[in-house]
């Protein structure tokens, strides 16, 4: 809710409101929760309520966005840049084949790193750009609410990966907006019909997406406030666009005339035309479109359509839209009757064939098509950063735990219990030993993050379970359970399963940690990869070493008449030879190699003692 603050110059200062951005590959969105008809509204403006998502750079270095960089398009293709969410977080190598498509020009740097564009000998890499749109859109509800807008929700589409969504991130705080949450679009539309906000519910959801561009079709399991993504398939190259090219075509078999065009000017216009036949005919598909259609050489065609005519451009792209569908329930292994719930979004929704292939294929469910599809994300984005504002108590949405949580084992490893982006809440257990014979304590500290050992990784608590009874190496059963509730609070309780010894404490995770700590924390992770698993295989091969050691030294102690001088002499030897090597830490090859001829020489031994036993056994049972 708009909070109304009074500072000390006794000027009413302007209220804070919270915004859900739908951040569009083509357009726009920024919605709010309005605080008095308690319902989530675009927010809109003399230029309407979509911001085109364009940018037009202009030689001063200014920025014009939305419909006033729209014309650009076509006049000043160089400096107009689209489609910029399809670069965010991309490399040159990712979008290489999209280039042509493209007016303005990308910077092949061949490397990984994100595409950057050039305007004017200027360089712009895909975050700046998102933030200028973000920024745009911010201003804009600023102006039509009369407020302050710092904090928002933005929608990113359900595959985008980790570098995408941390690049959306920063679009924001580049734009200066607190990024409350990244959603995901299917889960912020199905909350715009209020799937998911009561917490009793149960909820397996199809949401389709049919764009001007795009193609996302995905399965979310809702339960418990949780928006679990099942499955998610999608064709980027897809979309309404398709439908009227298909209808362009149709005219060009029609008419020779059409077949020549070539200058850019005509197919555009016819492109448009077709465009809005479509439109008139989605609306009223009873009438038959008429366009006298006049060619840049004076010459003129009459067009006509009709639903059928429509029926028929379209089938092909319907048809693609129903594999995927296929696809996506195969991948969540779900049956279309194990749907209970069918949402539509995406302007081309509004072709009404798709609502009677959705109910044909869905016919147990009611297809939730009442909003406006190019609205429902935007609208779902608004009511998630309400909760998040905590200006709904009654409702719970749940989040993800950002970073891993797990605890030490030997040699300083970091063992994780809960991965990173597990939904919360959450409970697991895992069982542990001891390695030394007779240990009564084991010291249980907890750490967070994604270094493979724990010395980099934030230690948040430790606690001693006392009390084990003496018992031999690697018997005792300890289950370690991590328990974390949907505040991010944390229980961390061992137990040992022969003796009931238990103990446990409760931490915060992510008490006095900022966003930018986060973040760094994950950074370092993916930065240290590949030095983490090779630091994580030494240590592994340090530790089997060392339990080896202390294996073989109690053999040959306890054994020691099995043995003949030269074998215990060899052993002796051998453990040396590998005492030293763990000693000062040698590389891991060696280590593993003089446990493999440590192993391999006692091998027989053990065999031995093993034919003694079982005699012994064997003769135990003859008398
Ligand atoms: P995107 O997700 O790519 O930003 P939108 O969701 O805004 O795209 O959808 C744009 C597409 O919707 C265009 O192809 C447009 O022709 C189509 N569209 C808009 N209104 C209608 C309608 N009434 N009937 C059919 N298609 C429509
Ligand atoms: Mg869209």
């Amino acid at each position: 809710m708009a909070k109304i603050k009074i500072d000390l110059s006794g000027k009413v200062a302007k209220p804070q409101v919270v915004v859900g951005i739908d951040l569009g590959t083509t357009n726009s969105l920024v919605a709010w929760v309005n605080p008095v008809s308690k319902q989530a509204e675009v927010i809109s403006d003399e230029l309407g309520a979509l911001v085109p998502s364009v940018i037009g750079l202009l030689p001063g270095g200014e920025a014009r966005v939305g419909v006033l960089a729209k014309g650009g398009l076509i006049t000043e293709p160089e400096r107009t840049i689209f489609s910029v969410k399809r670069l965010l977080g991309r490399s040159y190598k990712d979008i290489v084949n999209y280039q042509a498509y493209l007016g303005y020009r990308i910077i092949d740097e061949d490397n990984d790193s994100m595409v950057k564009i050039e305007v004017d000998g200027k360089y712009y890499n895909p975050i700046e750009l998102s933030a200028i749109i973000l920024k745009a859109v911010k201003v804009k509800a600023e102006n039509a609410l009369n407020a302050e807008v710092n904090q928002a929700v933005v929608t990113v589409p359900a595959y985008f990966n980790d570098a995408q969504r941390q690049a959306t991130r920063d679009a924001g705080k580049l734009a200066g907006l607190e990024i409350l949450r990244i959603v995901n679009e299917p889960t912020a539309a199905s909350l715009s019909y209020g799937l998911g906000l009561d917490r009793d519910e149960v909820h397996t959801v199809l949401v389709y997406d049919l764009g001007g561009g795009t193609f996302d079709v995905s399965v979310l399991q809702i339960e418990d406030g949780v928006f679990d993504v099942l499955a998610t398939k999608g064709d980027t190259a897809l979309g309404g666009d398709d439908i009227d090219r298909s209808v362009m075509r149709h005219w060009q078999q029609l008419h020779p005339a059409l077949q020549g065009v070539t200058a850019a000017g005509d197919i555009q216009r016819l492109r448009l035309v077709a465009e809005e036949a479509k439109i008139a005919l989605s609306k009223d598909p009873q009438q038959i479109f008429v366009c006298e259609f006049t060619l840049l050489d004076g010459s003129a065609v009459s067009l006509t359509l009709d639903y059928t005519g429509l029926e028929a451009a379209a089938k092909e792209v319907l048809q693609k839209t129903q594999d995927c569908i296929a696809a996506a329930l195969r991948d969540a292994s779900l049956k279309p009757e194990n749907i209970d719930a069918v949402v539509m979004v995406g302007g081309s929704t509004r072709y009404p064939q798709i609502k009677t292939l959705l109910e044909s294929q869905f016919p147990h469910v009611s297809v939730n098509d009442t909003l406006n599809p190019d609205e429902v994300v935007a609208l779902g984005a608004a009511i998630e950063a309400d909760v998040l504002a905590g200006n709904r108590k009654d409702i719970l949405l749940l989040d993800v735990t950002p970073l891993s949580l797990g605890i030490e084992t030997a040699g300083g490893l970091m063992d994780v219990l809960i991965p990173r982006n597990n939904k919360i809440p959450c409970k697991v257990g895992r069982e542990y030993t001891t390695s030394i014979d007779g240990q009564v304590n084991l010291k249980i500290s907890v750490y967070q993050g994604e270094r493979e050992l724990v010395a980099q990784n934030r230690k948040l608590g430790e606690f001693i379970l006392k009390g084990i009874p003496a018992m031999p190496a690697g018997f005792p059963k300890i289950e370690v359970a991590f328990a974390l509730d949907a505040d991010g609070l944390l229980k961390v309780s061992a137990k040992e399963l022969r003796s009931g010894v238990a103990q446990q404490i409760d931490i915060k995770p992510q008490y006095g940690l900022t966003d930018d700590q986060v973040e760094a924390m994950l950074l370092a992770g993916f930065q240290h990869a590949q030095e983490d698993v090779a630091a994580r295989l030494h240590q592994e091969a340090i530790n089997e070493g060392q339990q080896l050691v202390y294996l073989a030294e109690r053999f040959i102690e306890k054994n020691a008449n099995l043995l003949n001088e030269n074998e215990m002499e060899g052993t002796k030897q051998r453990i040396f030879t590998l005492s030293c090597l763990l000693a000062e830490r040698g590389d891991k090859d060696s280590i593993l190699a003089a446990v493999t001829e440590l192993n391999d020489y006692t091998r027989p031994f053990a065999e031995r003692l093993m034919d003694v036993a079982v005699s012994a056994a064997l003769k135990g049972k003859e008398i």
